[in-house]
């Protein structure tokens, strides 16, 4: 079979469970692609080969033995932010590219446990902070829908090796939209979860308070089948919640889309860089949900102004925190000849973190500091919570709300914006992890230079069933998440 690289989750799963390819094949079909076609795209930071070939073996076994489950054999690739044992986990910095990881994040062991057979490891902005994935030290990643474009960050690669097809899917993770933004600027689907449903154990800190894995595949069923594998409370992750799960894939037309109400934010149509080509496109698909019987709302979310000044002083401030210990001495990457311990800290520092990662550290070491505390961290909390607030009371108003996931399509490779212009464009994503909230994006068309546009759809807490639902009924009468990239039928 030359096209095993065009089938959904469930049609993988249903044709290794009937042999009608084996998992070695499959393996070894996507090794290919990845070999020939990642040479173009940079999507790939380790592959793992050999190791995914015994995996697929194993699988193997464990089908014609009868002790398989659903995903036995399924290829994944995962961020290079998770913990892999015995495999290079790098969280996309020089840092950390010679830290070989003694134990699996707990999303990597889930998906282990699943039956899933790991390609590799993937490229992402350095320590996840970035909406571009133009890493300084592994280079950029490219977007399979136009090469000299980027896949958004920081979660590129994952979403990348999706559209170009050198995964079925692969996990995430979003601290200010890192799933949602990239799936966007590559026409998949991207669920970010509710704070607290997905182990955060194992899985390379950015913002603590933030930080969440998801899902990301081209749609929403096949997101649902990941999320039965990543979701769970975890008693190694203190801020895991013990909550049951639900069974995402059963849940998939558990929503009725007729009379749900979809909240529309005034505020977040106004906003000054908003694409007109991306309004429009959002605006289609909210029509159409629409026609399928959706009712939409008018409704006010009045803390948006305050989304993107609040998120950068809080995810730098644990940005700061987190990052001090990377010191040269336990982990990771240690400076030529040090004089002196500081000469050691120092240039330990700077030659290893690249300079985004030095903006966010000072900025947060700075808002942290004892003379400024109160203004910037405390005051930032004290939005945080008025930022929680104004959606709690939107959600009594409507089941869902409604947003782009990004106010333009895919930049260009080297745009260079600004530090200020770069922070705006997560206008739209920000306030759902300050909130703690969980959302999806859905690809919902193209603009002029064929780029894809995402609708994003937040939901109360705890309603990623919800979410995937109205997302995998908006898939049955659309056909987005159904086109490919000219890279991805290119064949192998
Ligand atoms: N672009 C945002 C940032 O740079 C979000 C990153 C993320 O979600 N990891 O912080």
């Amino acid at each position: 079979m030359t096209d095993l690289h065009r089938l959904s989750i469930r049609e993988l799963a249903e044709g290794l469970a009937q042999a009608q390819f084996s998992s070695r094949e499959l393996t070894a079909h996507y090794l290919k692609r990845i070999e020939k076609i990642d040479t173009q795209v940079n999507s790939y930071i380790t592959v793992t080969a050999e190791q995914a070939l015994a995996q697929a073996d194993a699988a193997d076994a464990a089908i014609k033995a009868g002790t398989a489950s659903t995903l036995t054999g399924v290829p994944i690739a995962h961020k290079d932010i998770f913990c892999t044992q015995g495999i290079k986990t790098s969280a996309g910095s020089k840092m950390l590219d010679n830290f070989i990881s003694p134990y699996d994040a707990t999303v990597v062991a889930k998906g282990k446990a699943a039956g899933l057979v790991t390609l590799g490891k993937v490229n992402m902005d350095e320590f996840a902070m970035g909406s571009t994935s133009e890493n300084p030290f592994y280079g950029a990643t490219k977007n399979p829908w136009n090469l000299e474009h980027v896949p958004g960050g920081s979660s590129g690669g994952s979403a990348a090796v999706v559209a170009a097809d050198l995964a079925p899917f692969s996990t995430g993770t979003d601290t200010g939209g890192s799933i949602r933004q990239p799936a966007s600027f590559c026409g998949l689907t991207g669920l970010k979860p509710t704070y607290g449903r997905v182990s955060r154990f194992g899985m390379i800190a950015y913002a603590s308070s933030m930080d969440q894995g998801g899902p990301m595949a081209r749609s929403a069923e096949d997101c649902a089948y990941l999320m039965n594998v990543m979701a769970g409370h975890d008693a190694k992750d203190s801020t895991s919640v013990e909550k049951d799960v639900d069974d995402y894939v059963a849940n998939l037309n558990g929503t009725a889309v007729k009379g749900l109400r979809i909240g529309i934010p005034k505020q977040y149509f106004n906003v000054a860089g908003l694409d007109a080509e991306v309004k429009a496109r959002v605006e289609e698909s909210l029509k159409k949900l629409e026609d399928m019987g959706a009712v939409l709302v008018e409704i006010d979310l009045n803390m948006t102004e305050a989304y993107v000044p609040t998120y950068y002083l809080i995810a730098p401030a644990e940005a700061s925190s987190n990052l001090s210990r990377f010191d040269g001495v336990r982990y990771g990457y240690r400076c030529e000849n040090p004089t002196d311990i500081l000469d050691l800290y120092k240039r330990s520092r700077s030659e290893g973190f690249g300079a985004e990662v030095q903006r966010r550290i000072l900025i947060g070491t700075y808002a942290l500091s004892a003379g400024y505390y109160d203004a910037y961290y405390v005051k930032a909390q004290k939005v945080r919570r008025l930022i929680q607030q104004d959606f709690l009371k939107a959600f009594e108003q409507v089941d869902v709300i409604a947003a782009p996931s990004a106010p333009t399509t895919a930049y260009k490779i080297g745009a260079n914006l600004s530090p200020t212009e770069m922070y705006l464009g997560d206008i739209y994503t920000l306030a759902v992890n300050l909130a703690g909230l969980p959302a999806i994006n859905a690809p919902v068309g193209f603009d002029q230079a064929q780029l894809p546009v995402g609708l994003q759809l937040i939901g109360n807490y705890w309603s990623e069933s919800q979410l995937l639902s109205v997302v995998h009924q908006y898939q049955q009468v659309t056909d987005w998440h159904t086109k490919r990239a000219a890279i991805a039928e290119e064949n192998a």
